[in-house]
This record gives structure tokens, sequence and C-alpha cells, in this order.
């Protein structure tokens, strides 16, 4: 029983409610690394109900942004003490190459320094109304309480980006990773709870979506829900949150367009173009996995790209040398080779990869060949949906309004870039683009700093910077009457 590893609730280790246990997988070797307790749906009421006492009678609410911005620098302190043992732990649950995982522990650290920084930053606003006896402002507080459920791709990372702002601005919590990596989440939960945050303050609940994520977005206790993950689950995530129409942010899934013009710098469209689509092994809601390649570039460009994506070193992300881990899951991998197969039926060309990739021991891990599809048309699944993978389809334009109708031809909206060294073709491109997050000769490196979100079925709000803090408040408009005496309306 020791060995299990518990939720958080309420300032307290506890197993679940019902007992019941999950195993996580290292989707490197399929080697059971840790053994979980699964939470239920009780097991989340307990975690509001901690977290409503904590905001609105143990005095959470009144605690000053600047002891807010103390807890927060001090676990960021914690995180980048324990970097190197979050870092592995990462590699393992998630499979990602470990120069990933550093990457997003400083990351995960750096976000929370931000927010703890902007807690203590000017929020409210003054108006001159046309009343001179009355003074108007605006204060931002918190909304109260957050249910936060993310994926499985960045999983610290996410927590971050979850958790950080929302208590900066003064908010509790009660957190749900992804029930494939819960292990970074229960090890920043440690951090917390050395940290000190009172009791009630940050709750973690394990388990799956369907019941413990359920809970959290239709709870009627639970004053805003923000989530990450697929559009489908974001569909019911806001269905379920109707009961109460609680407060919602929805960061979902992305077919995200990369223009590359064929007077684009080629080395840096290459490489970006492999970086888009193949870092953590395009299993990043942002992947630029839509490649729209100008006809005089085309073949050119394919070849070049199709010799470097085949160089690509899959394997164990501890193999120091790996660029490229494996799939999330046995069942990731499935619901990606499916893809493929359906490219192949559609007609589309494969140019390289297709396949699983079984030698060198790598028959006990989930891991795929980075698979590139060219002759591909607009009405064909493996363009329309999001993969999830490290599959890349490519798609051939002559003029820039070409450019822009196939890269808006997407139900999705979150992100895109373009690449040319004509500065205002770029940002004329830019400017037609529908998405949330877009790139001028790069793509996908995002900065605390800066809204995180997508336009249509990418989601609803923004993550990060101020955008994402205000995410986390409700606005309270404050009128004093300056010159205090009878109005007189009635006689
Ligand atoms: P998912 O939607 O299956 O799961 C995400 C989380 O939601 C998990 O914690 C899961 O347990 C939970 N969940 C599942 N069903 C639920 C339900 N009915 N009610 C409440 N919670 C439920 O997504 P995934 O497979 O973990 O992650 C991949 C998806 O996440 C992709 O579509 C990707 O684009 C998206 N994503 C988006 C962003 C972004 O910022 N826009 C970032 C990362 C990932």
């Amino acid at each position: 029983m020791s060995d299990i590893k518990k939720m958080y609730l309420d300032g307290q280790w506890v197993l679940s409610s019902s007992g019941e246990t999950r195993t996580v997988v290292n989707p490197a070797n399929g080697e059971i690394i840790a053994t979980v307790t699964e939470g239920t749906a009780d097991d989340v009421k307990t975690a509001v109900a901690a977290a409503k006492r904590a905001f609105y009678k143990d005095g959470w609410q009144d605690v000053t942004a600047g002891e807010r911005a103390e807890y927060l620098f001090r676990l960021a302190a914690k995180i980048e003490e324990n970097a190197e043992e979050l870092a592995l732990l990462e590699v393992r649950d998630n499979g990602k190459p470990l120069r990933e995982t550093e990457y997003d522990v400083a990351d995960t650290a750096a976000c929370f320094k931000y927010y703890a920084g902007i807690a203590t930053k000017p929020h409210g606003q003054t108006y001159d109304v046309p009343d001179k006896d009355m003074q108007t402002m605006v204060v931002r507080e918190p909304i109260g309480v957050c249910g936060q459920i993310v994926p499985w791709n960045y999983p610290l990372l996410m927590a971050a980006w979850k958790m950080a702002p929302a208590l900066a601005a003064g908010n509790t919590v009660v957190f749900k990773p992804s029930e494939i990596t819960p292990l970074s989440a229960v090890r920043l939960f440690e951090l917390m709870e050395e940290t000190g945050f009172p009791k009630g303050v940050v709750n973690l609940v394990l388990g799956a979506g369907a019941t413990v994520g359920n809970e959290i977005a239709s709870n009627m206790d639970v004053d805003k829900i923000a989530f990450t993950g697929g559009t489908k689950t974001g569909r019911s995530i806001m269905a379920a949150a109707t009961g109460n129409l609680k407060n919602i942010s929805l960061e979902l899934g992305g077919k995200s367009p990369n223009i590359v013009f064929a007077d684009a710098d080629f080395d840096t469209a290459i490489d970006y173009a492999l970086f888009g689509i193949f870092c953590n092994q395009g299993q990043v809601c942002s992947a630029g996995s839509r490649l729209i390649l100008q006809d005089t570039i085309y073949d050119q460009f394919l070849e070049r790209l199709t010799e470097r994506a085949n160089q690509i070193v899959v394997g164990s992300g501890e193999d120091p040398d790996s660029e490229m881990g494996p799939m999330i899951s046995e069942a990731h991998m499935e619901k990606v080779l499916s893809y493929i197969e359906i490219g192949k039926e559609e007609g589309a060309t494969l140019l390289c990869g297709g396949y699983r990739l079984t030698e060198n021991g790598l028959d006990k891990g989930y891991y795929i060949k980075p698979t590139i599809f060219k002759d591909v048309t607009p009405d064909m699944r493996i363009v329309k949906e999001e993969i999830f993978g490290p599959v890349l389809v490519v798609q051939k334009f002559s003029t820039e309004a070409e450019a822009i109708e196939i890269a808006n031809d997407t139900v999705y909206g979150l992100a895109g870039g373009v690449f040319t060294v004509d500065g205002a073709k770029a940002l004329r491109v830019i400017k037609k683009l529908r998405a949330g997050i877009t790139w001028i000769n790069s793509f996908n490196p995002t900065f605390n700093e800066a809204p995180w979100g997508g336009y249509k079925q990418s989601g609803i709000g923004r993550e990060l910077g101020t955008f994402g803090f205000e995410e986390y408040t409700e606005v309270k408009q404050i009128n004093i009457n300056l010159n205090p005496s009878p109005i007189g309306w009635f006689k």
C-alpha cells in the first residue's frame, strides 16, 4: 500500500475513496513505473469542499498579493532545486527526450516566477464618469474555486500554466493531471506542501476524465473550469459546466498551417518545418502539421525535408542521442498508425516513415518513424483532423491568396506560421490568418509573457501573460458617491 502514489486533498495525502488504483507505464519500454490511487467523484467533492472553505472561510481571499507572490517564488525555487529529478521523472512518465523535459522544467519554474511578479502589479482602472460627484473604479477579484484539467503532452508545464495564474490572482485550486501522466504533478504537489500553502488552497485529484474530470466540470461549487485537451472533450466539459454557468476557459486541438514562400531562407524554413511537426513526437497542440509550400520550391524543399526527417534519431528519451521519443501510449500509437493507413487509403503519397519502429529494442515501446505525406486534397481526413503524432501533410500553393485560403480551411484556429524574407508579405498573411498564436520565420516557441489560445474550435479564452491572469479574475465595478445627499427621485 505504501508504494501507491496518493492524492493531495485538503492538505492531506490520501488514497481514493474507492480503494482503486491505476498503473503508470513508461512509454519507452512498456514497463510499469508506478501505481497511483484512482480518484472518484466523491474525492472531487472532498477537494472542492476544501477549496471552497479555504477561499470563503479560512482567509485565502484576504491573503495579500505580496504574500501570494512569496508562495509562488518559493515554489519556483523548489522546482529549480529539484529540476534534475523532475526532468527525469517526466521523461519516464511521458517519453519525451530529456533535453525537452529539462526545458519544460525550467519553463515551469519561470511560469511560477512570472505570475509571482504579476500578482503585485496594478490591475484595476478608474473612470472619469459624467457625474462630478461620482468616483468610479474597477477592481479585479479572484473568481473562487477553480477546477483545472490538463492533458499528458506537457504534464508539468500545463500544471504551471493553470495553477500559477490562478493562485497569483488569489483563487483556490482543484487540479487534475492526465491519468496517463500523473507523476510530475504528484511531485509538484509535494513541493507545494513544502512551500506551505494553507490547507485546501491547492488540491490534487487523480483519476479518469469521465469520472473525476466530469465531476470537476459539473460540480456546482466550482466557480471556474479551465481545461486543456482535445476539442471533443472540451465540448463535453462545456456542456457539463452549464449547471452553475461556471466561468470557462478551453485550450483545445489544432491543425496548424506552416506557410513557406519561395523566397524564404531555405535552411531556416526546413529546420522549423521539422521542429514544427516532430518536436515532442508531434504531440503538440500547436504543431505545424500542415506544411503549405509554394509550388516553385515544392520538389526541392520536400527532397531536403524528407532527407532530414529520415535522419531524426528516434529512441528512448533517456538516451542522450535520442531526438524523438515514443508516442505517449500503445493506444495512442495505434491511433496515429491508423491515421497513416487512412492517408494511404485516401490516396496520399507517403514520402517517408509511415510505420512503427521495432528494431534495436524499440519493440517494447511505442515508436513511430517521422512521417510525411504529399499529394493530399482538402477533403482528406489526414488534412482535416488532428493526428497528434509525427505525421506531416504537405499542401501546395502558387499565390499569396491561395496560401491564405488553404491555411484557413480548417475548423481549428490555434496557431500558424509564415516563412518569407518579405516583411510586408509576412505581415499581410499573418493578419489574414484566423489563429491565435502566430510566427514569422519561426514555429512553436512561446513565452510566459504572451497570450496562448485559439480561434474557432481551438478554444475559448487565453492562457499566459496578463490575458491569462485576467481569465482568473472577476471584474467588479465600484461607484463612490463623493457628495452623499438624497437623490430626490421620488417626492
Ligand atoms: P483529452 O481531451 O483526452 O484529455 C485531457 C484531459 O481531460 C485529461 O486529464 C483527461 O482525463 C480529461 N478528460 C477526458 N474526458 C473528460 C471528460 N469527459 N470530462 C472531463 N475531463 C475529461 O486530451 P489528451 O489526449 O490528454 O491530450 C491531447 C489533446 O490536448 C490534443 O487534442 C491537443 O491538441 C490538446 N492540447 C491542447 C493544448 C492547447 O494549449 N490548446 C495544449 C496541449 C494539448
